[in-house]
């Protein structure tokens, strides 16, 4: 025993001095070349670490796993190096089959979108210049005229997001006022929105009003009185009330409004332009039809079924937007360049139907027939089944969700790649595609992976394909 254990320290120090040393390794050519790469402190870094892997791996007395570390090692500090140069934030592939995954971004924008926003993120622009007179400008000149002109407001004006222009819109219109509300419209939204809290943060008064399964135009009648503001309604996005309910419309408030000279005011949630049945969804209210209606103020987020940047948006009356383009929490909540390029740009799209569909992802990808995404789904499972020996891969019929708290509900039909792996279990495959270079996010049901086809864009098919590869094939065991 004794012995033995005195054997393996000589033959572990034996093993240490195998380690060659931090000068040497900087020296070598390859090494040297990864400094201009990715820099000197990060390269150093690199291999710091690679040395500390081989002194644990002498200190256990794995001379095999040493030896395929030493004969790797330049290769495997490049490979560290170029891991260290990755930002925390990064793309990844959604195969959740939910188009508007709140943790994975909400809507992906498409090129005509970004090109506008680079552009404007690169060197100058006329923020806030007037190129005519040669004075300062309004940055909100550049995407109300591209609002009002697809929504038919007549005025409008954006902020960070749907909560920040909920916000802006109580506190400039109904501080220190009574702001009446249906029961049946008080509203959470994920991430800490929550409608009594938005009216205490804005300074206005909640006033509740009806039930919550039924809310009738007399229930808000009743509840207005001379310190009575603004008249609100939500827009459940993501529940809906069912069985012996009843809403009021915006038709029935607009006129109430008009009667004691209240603005009406929608939380519309979801800023959708175009009918949703064209794509074979349940009728959302439109942002037209909700102006047309009588709304004098309406408020929706720029990246949910617009398909736009993470932004607020509130159009409609002009002399009420003008008070919240002057109220003084405007100057915190308003867009920087790139937002307000990426915002335009959303809006010019939808000048023109077919134009939307091409350029706005969310469209694009609601536009694809069960049929194309079938096909992609077979072409995908055909190109990595033989590298899958430890799995076995289908297509087949799965449904995708709207989310970010929109069409609750409603099931999107949709085809997926189905992976059940035979060698590990499906939580530890998850954790396998969330590590690849562009992480892929998916599902389990019924013991089976499910890669949804809604949500990966042609584009990104051969990247998906690629990674599946060596997924399904890298089952090296990690030193
Ligand atoms: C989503 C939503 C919000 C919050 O919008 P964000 O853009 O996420 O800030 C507010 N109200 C309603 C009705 C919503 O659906």
């Amino acid at each position: 025993m004794e012995r033995n254990r005195q054997g393996n320290r000589m033959e572990s120090k034996e093993y240490y001095r195998k380690i060659p040393k931090v000068d040497k390794i900087l020296a070598k050519p390859q090494v040297a070349q990864l400094e201009t790469l990715y820099g000197k402190a990060c390269v150093l870094e690199a291999v710091q670490e690679e040395l500390g892997n081989l002194r644990a791996l002498a200190g256990e007395g794995r001379i095999e796993d040493m030896e395929v570390c030493l004969a790797a090692l330049e290769e495997r500090i490049g490979k560290r190096a170029e891991e260290k140069q990755q930002f925390s934030l990064k793309p990844v592939l959604n195969a959740t089959g939910i188009l508007l995954h709140t943790n994975l971004g909400r809507a992906p924008l498409g090129q005509y979108q970004t090109d506008a926003m680079v552009q404007a993120a690169r060197g100058y622009c006329n923020l806030e210049y007037n190129l005519q007179e040669g004075t300062r400008g309004k940055r909100a000149v550049h995407y109300a005229e591209e609002i009002t002109r697809v929504t038919g407001a007549e005025a409008a004006v954006a902020v960070n997001n749907n909560a920040a222009a909920v916000t802006l819109m109580l506190s400039a219109l109904a501080k220190g006022k009574e702001v009446i509300v249906s029961r049946g419209e008080m509203i959470e939204i994920g991430g800490h929105f929550r409608i009594p809290e938005v009216m205490e943060q804005s300074g206005a008064v909640l006033r509740e009003t009806g039930c919550t399964n039924r809310t009738r135009i007399s229930d808000y009648e009743k509840a207005i009185n001379e310190n009575t503001g603004a008249l609100l309604k939500v827009h459940t996005s993501n529940y809906r009330i069912l069985g012996f309910t009843e809403e009021v419309t915006v038709q029935e408030l607009a006129a109430l409004g008009k009667k004691y000279q209240l603005p009406v005011l929608v939380d519309l949630g979801s800023g959708v332009l175009q009918n949703l049945e064209e794509y074979g969804l349940a009728h959302e209210p439109s942002v037209q039809e909700t102006l047309a209606q009588g709304a004098d103020v309406v408020s929706f987020s720029g990246d949910k079924l617009l398909g736009g940047p993470q932004a607020g948006i509130l159009a409609g009356k002009k002399a009420y937007i003008k008070e919240m383009e002057t109220h003084p929490l405007m100057r915190a909540l308003r867009l920087d360049k790139c937002l307000t390029a990426a915002l335009a740009a959303t809006f010019r799209a939808y000048r023109d139907k077919e134009q939307a569909r091409r350029q706005i992802p969310v469209l694009s990808m609601l536009s694809r027939t069960r049929e194309e995404l079938k096909r992609q789904a077979e072409e995908i499972a055909d190109a990595v089944k033989d590298a899958a020996a430890g799995a076995e891969i289908r297509a087949e019929e799965s449904t995708g969700r709207m989310g970010g708290g929109s069409l609750p509900g409603e099931d999107i039909p949709s085809y997926a790649v189905t992976v059940a792996p035979r060698t590990e279990s499906c939580e530890h495959l998850m954790m396998r595609l969330r590590s690849l270079p562009v992480p892929v996010i998916a599902y389990i049901r019924e013991e089976r992976i499910f890669l949804d086809m809604r949500t990966i864009m042609p584009e990104e098919k051969e990247l998906l394909i690629r990674e599946l590869k060596m997924c399904l094939t890298d089952r090296e065991k990690e030193i």
